[in-house]
């Protein structure tokens, strides 16, 4: 007996957290700049969505979709808020959202087409794992779904002239997380948008990563100044509750009419309470300035070390940053977690760091100092 190993997993148990800090089963602390992959956006443990998750733990836990949730309608309420998205519907994960935001899009266009993009990543079900622009996702599950469309990215010429009547949305990120942290272009996000107004296609961000303060904003759309029709989230979104919200404009709400689509957990009491105790505190603006202002920080830091000779590019937004390298990233991550920092790949030669939000500059100049130290040991790697 055993799990299905879908998972290398790294040779650690961790047993606690609190803020940044995690602590192994052999007591050893590290500073966690992985953070559940972008989840625990508050850090572990934050206590004001501890508090009340306690609190709804001692009412009521599931109710189902068929009752009123009236944390959902406050949740609802603090993701609408100053931007022009007005309903949502909320879901169990990352891929549930892009699936409803992919099947909302079909619905309301009448088309079929879903045009993505390479090396993005929209999950893991049968459409969102077709809407991935990565071949290494697809292997061994045969025929794909046959209305996806995969443009290369920040390819701003290949997209001008791109001509289809059949497409029903474009999907994509404003930051390829799991394709190696790759910003999207300003140029290349507009361009997206304009083919959007052009084939009469709604624009479909997946915030999946980005959003929920990631960047230094609410969601990395607003850094390009970009109109979506749908927005998808999830991840950070209740702080490790496991959540997805799809956000959408107004006009689409007559295609998600009763019975078009639905979840069992989707947005249940104790999810909806995650949400919005989390929401609370990161959509604030002095909250998200103090994001944007720790991300120039890291980066001003880790581009002194841009003169390592194994060092390529330093990219990244807010706290979404990933180092490139010019050798294989793994056996890096592996000698900085001895040192007590944790880091994930984004592709082979990728140091993904995604620290909570809510990390401190010193803990972010001890990250910095811990990857000095481990790329100074790395130099004899560039010969190999
Ligand atoms: C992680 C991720 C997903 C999938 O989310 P799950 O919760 O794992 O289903 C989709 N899109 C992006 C951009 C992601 O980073």
């Amino acid at each position: 007996m055993s799990l299905f190993p879908t998972y290398n997993r790294f040779p650690l148990t961790i047993v606690s957290g609190d803020g940044t800090k995690v602590v192994d089963d052999k007591g050893k602390e590290y500073l966690d700049f992985v953070s559940g992959i972008a989840v625990c956006n508050l850090g572990h443990r934050p206590v004001e969505v501890q508090t009340a998750l306690e609190k709804q733990l001692q009412e009521v836990w599931h109710v189902s979709n068929l009752y009123h949730i009236p944390a959902q309608e406050e949740a609802v309420e603090l993701l609408t808020k100053d931007n022009n998205l007005d309903y949502v519907f909320f879901c169990n994960s990352g891929a549930e959202s892009n699936e409803a935001a992919i099947k909302l899009a079909r619905k309301h266009t009448g088309k079929e087409t879903i045009v993505t993009f390479k090396q993005s990543f929209h999950g893991r079900t049968f459409a969102t794992m077709s809407a991935t622009g990565q071949d290494k996702i697809h292997e061994g599950y045969g025929t794909l779904l046959p209305t996806f469309e995969y443009l290369p990215y920040n390819d701003v010429e290949t997209l001008e002239g791109y001509e289809n009547d059949q497409v029903a949305a474009i999907m994509v990120e404003v930051i390829q997380g799991e394709g190696g942290v790759v910003p999207g272009t300003q140029s290349f996000l507009q361009a997206v948008q304009a083919k959007c107004k052009e084939l009469d296609a709604l624009l479909i961000i997946d915030e999946v990563q980005t959003g929920i303060g990631r960047t230094g904003s609410r969601f990395a759309y607003e850094h390009a100044g970009l109109d979506p029709d749908i927005v998808t989230s999830a991840k950070g979104l209740g702080s490790g509750f496991p959540v997805g919200a799809m956000l959408g404009k107004e006009a689409l709400a007559e295609s998600f009419t009763a019975g078009s689509h639905g979840s069992t957990f989707g947005g249940n009491p104790l999810a909806a309470t995650a949400v919005k105790a989390t929401v609370e505190k990161i959509f604030d603006d002095s909250f998200l300035k103090e994001v944007q202002e720790k991300g120039d920080f890291f980066i001003q830091q880790l581009e002194e070390l841009l003169s390592h000779p194994v060092v390529k590019e330093i990219r990244g937004k807010g706290l979404m940053i990933g180092i490139e390298l010019k050798v294989g990233a793994m056996d890096i991550i592996h000698q900085l977690r001895d040192k007590g920092l944790l880091a994930v790949l984004a592709g082979p030669n990728v140091i993904r760091l995604l620290p909570p939000l809510t990390a401190s500059k010193e803990e972010i100049t001890t990250a910095r100092n811990i990857l000095e130290d481990v790329l100074q040991k790395a130099e004899h790697l560039q010969n190999v």
